[in-house]
């Protein structure tokens, strides 16, 4: 996609600060992060939306969700599960779609949303 930012990314017409890049994915951090970790986790392929995936894509979604704690993990922001009880840390994954669900990037993409509880107030 020519006019694409994400795009622009994943062929490095454009810099980001990556953090992971394989055959498939790429993440790097938000522009304008909302938490002091604020990553995102995009397709090299060009899809517009999470409405637009089909049983193809069900692969490649599920290491897009794989890979978020991995990355939350080595960005300071991991889950560490407790002992029959909620643990400590996290962080929110979030995938915006279409103009009612808040999205700006028509490329698709997964949040990483995390820090010190970041959304609290604001839910
Ligand atoms: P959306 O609202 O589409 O779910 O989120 C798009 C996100 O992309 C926003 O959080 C925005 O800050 C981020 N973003 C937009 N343009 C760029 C860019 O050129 N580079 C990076 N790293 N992030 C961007
Ligand atoms: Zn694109």
């Amino acid at each position: 996609m020519d006019n694409c930012i994400f795009c622009k990314i994943a062929n490095k017409t454009i810099p980001a600060k990556l953090i992971h890049e394989d055959a498939e994915l790429m993440a790097f951090h938000d522009i304008n992060p909302a938490a002091p970790v604020h990553l995102l986790i995009v397709p090299k392929q060009h899809i517009g939306t999470l409405a637009e995936c089909a049983d193809e894509h069900a692969a490649m979604l599920g290491r897009m969700l794989l890979l978020a704690p991995k990355l939350a993990q080595e960005q300071g922001c991991g889950y560490e599960a407790g002992d029959g009880t909620a643990g400590t840390g996290g962080f929110k994954t979030l995938v915006n779609t279409g103009p009612d669900g808040g999205q700006e990037v028509y490329h698709l993409h997964m949040h990483v949303i995390g820090g010190p509880r970041p959304w609290a107030g604001q839910r």
